[in-house]
C-alpha cells in the first residue's frame, strides 16, 4: 500500500480532473445531405464510432437558410478564414481564384451552402471524448475532397473539388461538417442542441481510459 501526503494527493486529483475534462470535449458533426442522400451514414457514424468516440446526441432535421448563416457565423472569424483558405488553395494549384477579396468569396460560398444545406434533411449529432473536436477533423480530412487524405471520409467518399464547385456555382460536397475548434464547437452545440446532450457512462470507456484494469480476471 503507498500512501501519499496532501501534496501528492492534490496533484493525483488535478490530474484526474484534466484527464476528465479531456474525456468530456465535445464535438457537432453534421452529416450533410449528400451524405444523407448516398446513404452514407451508417458508414460515418461507423467510422466515428469505432475510433471511441461516445455519441451523446443525435437528431434529423431540416435546418432553414437562417438557421444556416447561424451556424456557419457562429465563429466570426469564419467569413475571412474561410476566404482566405480558398484563395490560398486556387494559388497552390496556380490557378486565380474567383475574386481575391476573401469577404467576397465567403458570401458566394454562403449562398451556396444555404441553398445546399436546406436541400434534404441532415443528421446532427455531439461526439464525446478525449481529443473529440481534432480526432473528428482528422478522419473527416481536408476541407476539399481533391485534396483529402486517402483513408479520411472526404478522401475516401467523395471526388468533388473548388474547381468543379465553383464552376456549377454549388457548395463543394464533402459529406460532412466537423467542428474546427473546441470554442466553435461549444456554439455550435449550444445552437443545434438546445435541449442538450446526454450524460451517460459507455462501459467501453474503462478500456479506453482508465488507468488499471483491476477485477476483470474473475
Ligand atoms: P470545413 O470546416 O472543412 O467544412 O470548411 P470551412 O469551414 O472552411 O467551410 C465550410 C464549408 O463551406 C465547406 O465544408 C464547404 O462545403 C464550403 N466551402 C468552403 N470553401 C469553399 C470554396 O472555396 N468553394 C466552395 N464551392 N465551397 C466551399
Ligand atoms: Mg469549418
Amino acid at each position: 500500500m503507498v500512501y501519499y501526503g496532501f501534496k501528492e494527493k492534490l496533484k493525483i486529483n488535478l490530474f484526474r480532473f484534466k484527464i476528465t475534462t479531456m474525456k468530456n470535449e465535445k464535438t457537432l458533426v453534421i452529416i450533410k445531405p449528400d451524405g444523407v442522400q448516398r446513404s452514407l451514414i451508417g458508414e460515418i457514424i461507423r467510422r466515428l464510432e469505432r475510433v471511441g468516440l461516445k455519441l451523446v446526441a443525435i437528431k434529423m432535421f431540416v435546418p432553414d437558410n437562417e438557421f444556416i448563416e447561424k451556424h456557419y457565423t457562429v465563429n466570426p472569424e469564419w467569413r475571412r478564414i474561410t476566404g482566405e483558405k480558398t484563395i490560398e488553395s486556387y494559388k497552390k494549384k496556380k490557378l486565380s481564384p474567383p475574386s481575391g477579396d476573401p469577404y467576397e468569396i465567403t458570401e458566394i460560398t454562403l449562398n451556396n451552402l444555404k441553398k445546399f444545406m436546406t436541400s434534404s434533411p441532415v443528421i446532427a449529432m455531439v461526439w464525446q471524448g478525449a481529443h473529440a473536436v481534432n480526432i473528428v477533423r482528422k478522419l473527416v480530412g481536408n476541407t476539399e475532397p481533391l485534396t483529402s487524405d486517402v483513408g479520411t471520409i472526404r478522401g475516401d467518399f467523395v471526388l468533388d473539388s473548388y474547381q468543379m464547385s465553383d464552376a456549377d456555382k454549388r457548395a463543394i460536397r464533402n459529406l460532412i461538417h466537423a467542428s474546427g475548434t473546441k470554442e466553435d464547437a461549444g456554439k455550435e452545440i449550444a445552437l443545434w442542441f438546445p435541449e442538450g446532450t446526454i450524460n451517460y457512462r459507455l462501459i467501453q470507456e474503462q478500456i479506453i481510459y482508465d488507468v488499471n484494469l483491476d477485477g476483470i480476471l474473475e
